[in-house]
């Protein structure tokens, strides 16, 4: 599979088919926490970065084996709503599966009206909202020349007016970046304006691209989601799970996986139901090919994708 993979359990999505429709860390940003490393393509084009019909095919061939699962979600190695054909992906897979359908997506092309009309077909969109003033965003997500911010913000405000399926804003802290307290109190009224049904709160908890971007503490967390009201909640800790496709041996499993998400070895095992000798010989042999490579994060080990 080429745009598909996992699927992966996550606290918020259950069982949910990962699908990446702009590959090769593709994205209108490079944010200092991106668990996938640098941004190897920055850029605003819309494009055909991955064609709709092979998307679908693959997503179709993977229904076909009758795996439950609660969602097909795009996200993978970038920012899904730079592909111009995701919403005839989105409208693909609607019409073959009752499967619902999420996008998550970093929020940048929102205020454009055909990037707001491709994901009113979705069932659930993730937008994040990490930064509402200039200075601290661009320190955060060092943005394209081409990105203004108020824009962006308006875009996302207009598409939480219209769009009548499950809205969750994600918010990423941190530490020392946007955890202050002028610019939480900012993001608190930006959140305030929005129709949302959920406010999610995270941090980093996985290797950030930039070393030295960290996490922010318990009590921050604490104190951003009493600021944020009622709807939000702290997510980001790490609970995933896989259930492996069938006739897929460990080394694609644990690839599939750590494409997106770096993984503990402890966490290989939970996600791809591998024993831990099994996982260890299978990292083995990924390091051989040099198809992973190591990152120390928090006094633990994560495997990756090599070139993340
Ligand atoms: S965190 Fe998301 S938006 Fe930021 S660089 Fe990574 S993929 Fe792009």
């Amino acid at each position: 599979m080429k745009y598909v993979f996992g699927p992966v359990h996550s606290r918020r999505l259950g069982l949910s088919l990962g699908i990446d429709p702009v590959q090769d860390k593709t994205c209108t940003l490079d944010c200092v926490y991106c668990q996938l490393g640098a941004t190897a393509v920055k850029t605003l084009k819309r494009r055909v970065y991955a064609p709709a019909d092979a998307v679908v095919d693959e997503v179709r061939q993977v229904i076909a084996t009758g795996q439950p699962l609660d969602y097909s979600t795009f996200s993978g190695t970038g920012e899904p709503t730079l592909n111009v054909e995701l919403g005839r992906m989105i409208t693909g897979i609607k019409a073959m599966t009752d499967i619902p359908v999420a996008v998550i997506t970093n929020s940048t092309l929102l205020h454009l009206d055909e990037v707001r009309s491709d994901l009113m077909q979705a069932d659930l969109v993730i937008p994040s909202v990490n930064a509402v003033s200039a200075q601290v965003f661009a320190r955060l997500s060092r943005p394209l020349p081409g990105l203004d911010l108020p824009k962006m913000l308006g875009g996302i405000e207009t598409f939480s007016r219209v769009y009548r399926g499950r809205l969750w804003i994600e918010v990423m802290l941190v530490r020392g970046i946007n955890d202050g307290p002028d610019e939480l109190q900012e993001l608190a009224r930006f959140l305030d304006r929005l129709a949302c049904e959920k406010i999610q709160i995270n941090t980093v908890t996985r290797p950030p691209a930039e070393s030295d971007c960290t996490a922010v503490n318990d009590q921050t967390l604490e104190h951003a989601r009493k600021m944020f009201g009622l709807r939000a909640e702290i997510i980001g800790s790490f609970s995933n799970r896989t259930a492996a496709l069938p006739g897929s041996d460990p080394c694609e499993r644990i690839l599939a996986l750590v494409r997106s998400h770096p993984c503990t070895l402890e966490q290989i095992c939970d996600a791809c139901g591998l024993k831990r000798e099994e996982a260890e010989a299978a990292l083995q042999e990924l390091r051989r090919r040099r198809s992973i490579e190591q990152a120390e994060h928090g006094a633990q080990i994560f495997y990756r994708a090599s070139g993340r």
